[in-house]
Order: structure tokens, then C-alpha cells, then sequence
């Protein structure tokens, strides 16, 4: 089956293309002749994801999937959840952004937090939503030199070390994002 995957990220494609061990066709947005961006101004996770894969559907006429991620804190209520990305600024620095974050909870007790990827799917004149999660807590300093993003400061429940620190293969098996893709690939099987 080939589908349109909505993202210019090249870690989420890879990532991504590992999950699916080629029992799908993504097709990038490049090879559909979408070279411009596309707007991400919803403000939930899953108003992004939405956006993102109707803007393909609705201009390029293909079935496609687009996902959104976000990092939702407990002690900010929820924040900075869609605005993960630029939490620190339009520069969309990591580095920043990990620091901003440790800094707004340098005086708080409760470190909880969630990984959030919410994947739309338009599918044969339908849309669908699936939702992954990975709940963990942001540690003190930054560890770890794998992955991407808030990888060095979030570690997984039940794991001692950050994302950064796991191998990739373990990362894609436990993460929001593994979640929210294994849930489209049983829909797809289930549909075909
Ligand atoms: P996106 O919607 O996948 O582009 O994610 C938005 C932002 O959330 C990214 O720019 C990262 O800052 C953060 N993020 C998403 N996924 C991950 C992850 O797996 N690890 C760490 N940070 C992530």
C-alpha cells in the first residue's frame, strides 16, 4: 500500500521507516512535488495533525497520514505540549528548549510528564485519528547523546536511563510515536 507520509523531519522518517519494515510504501512529500511548508497554526496536537494531512489530501488528491507531537509537562499544566518545538523560541533550538524547560521546573516537585503523537490518517474519504503515549519525568540534567528533541532530559517509566541514552531500536519500540504508528499499521491491515 503506498501512502503519503506528511513530514520534511528526517529523524521522524527515519524512525518511522524503521517501525514499518517496509510493509507499507511511504511515499515523502518530495516524491508528490510538495516542496513548500506546510502551515502548522492549530493549536492542540491534534488540530496539527489534522491540518497537516488534509493541506496533502485536499491540494495533492493522495491518501496520507500526518503526525504531530508534543512533550505535555504535569507541573505546567500540559505546556509545552504543541508548542514543543518552539517552546524557546522561533530559533526551535533543543538545546534551548531543554534549558527553558529545566529552568521552569527547577522549583517544582512533581517532574511528570508525556511524549504525545497524535497521527491523522485520511484514508479512502475518511479520516482517523490515533493517539500514542509515553509517560516518564524530565530529570535534573541532560544525559545522553542519542535521538533528538527533549531525548537527553525525559527517561521512559520503568527505564533508568533517558531516550537519549537507549539504543534507537529500544526508543522506537516504547516511544509515543512507536505507539501512535503501530496503531495505524493494525488499522491499515484490518482495511485492506
Ligand atoms: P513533531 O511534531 O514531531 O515535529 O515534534 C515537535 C517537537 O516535539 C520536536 O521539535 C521536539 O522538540 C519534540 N519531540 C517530538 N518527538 C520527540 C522525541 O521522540 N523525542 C524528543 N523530543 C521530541
Amino acid at each position: 500500500m503506498q501512502l503519503v507520509f506528511a513530514s520534511n523531519n528526517l529523524n521522524k522518517i527515519k524512525e518511522i521507516q524503521s517501525i514499518l519494515k517496509g510493509s507499507i510504501q511511504l511515499l515523502s512529500l518530495e516524491e508528490i512535488g510538495c516542496h513548500e511548508e506546510i502551515p502548522e497554526t492549530a493549536d492542540t496536537i491534534e488540530g496539527n495533525a489534522i491540518l497537516k494531512a488534509n493541506y496533502v489530501t485536499e491540494k495533492y488528491g493522495y491518501d496520507c497520514f500526518a503526525d504531530d507531537t508534543g512533550l505535555e509537562v504535569t507541573a505546567l499544566n500540559g505546556e509545552p505540549g504543541v508548542y514543543s518545538a518552539r517552546y524557546a523560541g522561533e530559533q526551535r533550538n533543543a538545546d534551548d528548549n531543554m534549558n527553558k524547560l529545566l529552568d521552569a521546573l527547577s522549583d517544582k516537585e512533581d517532574r511528570s510528564a508525556q511524549f504525545k503523537t497524535v497521527i491523522a490518517l485520511n484514508l479512502k474519504g475518511e479520516q482517523h485519528l490515533f493517539t500514542g503515549i509515553a509517560k516518564g519525568n524530565i530529570i535534573l540534567d541532560k544525559t545522553g547523546n542519542h535521538g533528538f528533541g527533549y531525548d537527553p532530559i525525559f527517561q521512559p517509566e520503568n527505564y533508568t536511563e533517558t531516550f537519549a541514552e537507549l539504543a534507537s531500536d529500544i526508543k522506537n519500540t516504547i516511544s509515543h510515536r512507536a505507539k501512535a504508528t503501530h496503531q495505524l499499521i493494525d488499522f491499515l491491515n484490518a482495511a485492506k
